[in-house]
C-alpha cells in the first residue's frame, strides 16, 4: 500500500485524520489529531517509527496541546480506514501488554493514543522484539519438540498454517526464513 493523499476517518472515534509528514523517514503518517489522539500505519510506516532512534518530533509537536476528548473503545472491532476490511486485535510482542489492531487484507494498523510510545519503550529495536518472541517459542512445549528434532522450518510452517496470522508468527516466518 503506498501513501495516499486521501483524508481518512479515524476508525476509533470517526474524526478526519490529519496527515504528518515526518521528514526523515519521508513518509505521511495519519494521526487523528482533532478526536482520540490515534494513529494509523501501513506495514512499512510502522517498521519506520517503532524503534526508539527514529524520529517522531513532527507527529510529537502535531499531538502537542491537545485534548484528545474523544471516548473510544478499545475493545470495540475496528474497520480499516485505508480497505474497509474488519481489523484483528494482536499483542505487539510477547509480553503482551500492547495490543493494536491489525488489518490483514492491507498491513494497516491502528494505535490507540500512547501506543507507539510504548512500543518503542518496550524493546529499542524490532531485532530484540523478535528475539524476544522467538526465546518465548523456543522455552514453550512446541518450542522444545522443535528443538529435539531440529527440522524447525518445516515444523514451523506446519504450526503456522494451523493458526491464524498474528504479528508473532510472522515474526517467527522472518527469524527462520521459512
Ligand atoms: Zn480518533
Ligand atoms: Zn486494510
Amino acid at each position: 500500500m503506498g501513501d495516499t493523499y486521501e483524508t481518512i476517518d479515524c476508525p476509533a472515534c470517526g474524526h478526519k485524520m490529519k496527515k504528518i509528514f515526518l521528514k526523515d523517514a519521508g513518509v505521511n503518517i495519519d494521526v487523528c489529531t482533532d478526536g482520540c489522539g490515534g494513529i494509523f500505519l501501513d506495514n512499512r510506516e510502522f517498521k519506520l517509527v517503532d524503534e526508539q532512534h527514529e524520529e517522531l518530533d513532527e507527529i510529537i509537536q502535531a499531538m502537542e496541546n491537545n485534548e484528545f476528548a474523544a471516548k473510544v473503545d478499545e475493545n470495540a472491532v475496528r474497520i480499516c480506514p485505508a480497505c474497509g476490511a474488519k481489523m484483528v486485535k494482536n499483542p505487539t510482542s510477547v509480553k503482551g501488554e500492547i495490543i493494536v489492531d491489525d488489518c490483514y487484507t492491507c498491513g494497516g494498523k491502528f494505535l490507540d493514543h500512547g501506543e507507539l510510545t510504548h512500543i518503542r519503550e518496550e524493546y529499542a529495536t524490532e531485532q530484540e522484539r523478535a528475539e524476544a518472541a522467538v526465546r518465548a517459542f523456543l522455552y514453550s512445549p512446541e518450542g522444545a519438540e522443535l528443538n529435539m528434532v531440529n527440522k524447525v522450518g518445516d515444523r514451523v510452517q506446519r504450526k503456522m498454517d494451523g493458526r491464524n496470522n498474528s504479528a508473532l508468527f510472522k515474526l517467527f516466518t522472518k527469524m527462520f526464513g521459512v
